[in-house]
């Protein structure tokens, strides 16, 4: 018999479809693993961005994992509510993410002003400045904004926060 704490293990295996350097764990979209009194597990995930492609495979890559460690039954369960929000990815998470040439979303500020076109300081993920330029709205995926370092003079790629 496999304990929540080994559940929630194996499904930190399981990547994030979007950012492959961090696990869903670390994305805060895993939210809940429980086991029913019929002894069904039950992960409660909740999608980053609303109609997000990438929650399907989600859902499939956290069933397959399971399967292959002898986890059985699983059920998935997509909770809409409370939204996700960039304040529920682990500080490792953000960390990773600055390793990956990613800057990271501002902590703490849902980025609304982003998503409304206002201008924020955002931090080059190599050389720190703040001295950067959204290139567009849309990077190489739609949860990111293409940004430009006017110091280092390299494109990066900026998480939304919502
Ligand atoms: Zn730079």
């Amino acid at each position: 018999m496999v304990t929540i704490e080994e559940v929630w293990r194996f499904i930190e295996e399981v990547e994030d479809p979007e950012i492959p350097v961090l696990n869903v764990v670390e994305m805060g979209i895993v939210r809940d693993v429980r086991n029913t009194v019929e002894g069904t597990w039950e992960v409660v995930i909740t999608p980053t961005y609303s109609g997000c492609p990438a929650m399907k495979a989600i859902e499939e890559d956290v069933l397959q994992c399971l399967a292959d460690h002898h986890v059985a039954p699983v059920q998935v369960i997509s909770q809409l509510s409370p939204p996700w929000t960039t304040d529920w990815m682990t500080e490792v998470a953000r960390e990773k993410l600055r390793q990956t040439g990613i800057a990271p979303p501002e902590q703490g500020s849902a980025d609304k002003g982003l998503l409304m076109g206002v201008r924020k300081d955002v931090k080059c993920p190599r050389c720190s400045s703040v001295q950067t330029t959204m290139v567009s709205q849309f990077g190489s995926t739609a949860c990111k904004s293409l940004y430009k370092c006017n110091q280092c003079l390299e494109p990066f790629d900026y998480f939304k926060c919502i």
